[in-house]
């Protein structure tokens, strides 16, 4: 009787501990779905602020980071903004992307087909006689007409709107949005919108910054370094990888 009662007990003890271990086993694989997700991240500088090099740069280097350095080659050297050699050092030293962003900042739909050829060609031809890449565009203030798309793409491969839009595999190269960081911002906005593309299952996720002071001076998009940073460690804390635009686009476009 004493043997069958504990034979019986022995049987109910294994069928509980392979439970526990089937329980533990799903467990596991659930969170490490959730942890090796699919979702590239890329982060933008546009407008060549010089806070860029002296605020954002050291952060990324931290966190081993690279970024996608948007330029409007005819403000570069102006007073507050990068020079020639800090752009051409953030693609050859630490492996930025540089992309462009027309000579003037210029907004596409109220200038001419001329004026717009202008503006985008000497721009692409600057980033190409620094030896920097000319494969990325960003549309200045996110517009531009059907034509002046076309001409856009007689020089660039891609091209990034100032939409936040969802991307999913295969995402369309020419017509790439993102998440625009607004002074008014804090970092949990930023991490709530990764965290939303993470659990859409989105395959890329583009964040966009302009300027990085300590206080926000009036400038509508600026993100201080203590906000940038701890966007920065949850990025890094959720091995999220980080590429450049003209590295995601290959990895995630037909
Ligand atoms: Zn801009």
């Amino acid at each position: 009787m004493t043997n069958i009662i504990n034979s019986d007990y022995r049987v109910e003890s294994i069928m509980k501990l392979i439970s526990l271990i089937i329980i533990i086993l799903i467990i596991s694989c659930e969170s490490n779905i959730e942890i090796n997700n699919d979702t590239y991240i890329c982060i933008t500088f546009d407008d060549q602020d010089l806070s860029i090099y002296d605020n954002a740069l050291p952060l990324m280097q931290e966190f081993g980071f690279t970024a996608t350095n948007v330029i409007n080659t005819a403000q570069i050297g102006n007073e507050g903004h990068l020079n020639w050699q800090q752009v051409e050092e953030l693609e050859f030293v630490y492996g930025w992307e540089t992309a462009g962003h027309t000579l003037h900042h210029v907004v596409l739909p109220e200038i001419n087909n001329e004026e717009a050829e202008y503006e985008i060609y000497q721009d692409w031809l600057n980033l190409q006689n620094h030896g920097l890449s000319h494969d990325t565009f960003a549309l200045p203030s996110g517009h531009a007409t059907e034509e002046q798309f076309e001409i856009i793409l007689n020089y660039y491969k891609n091209i990034r709107t100032s939409r936040d839009l969802k991307h999913f595999y295969p995402i369309n190269r020419t017509y790439l949005g993102y998440f625009f960081y607004d002074s008014e911002y804090n970092a949990q906005d930023a991490i709530s919108r990764i965290i939303r593309g993470v659990e859409n299952k989105e395959a890329l996720i583009i964040l966009g910054f302009h300027q990085f002071q300590e206080e926000n001076t009036g400038y509508p998009a600026n993100c201080t370094p203590i906000d940038f940073r701890q966007i920065l460690e949850f990025i890094h804390y959720n091995e999220l990888e980080v590429l450049t635009i003209k590295e995601a686009v290959d990895k995630l476009s037909n």
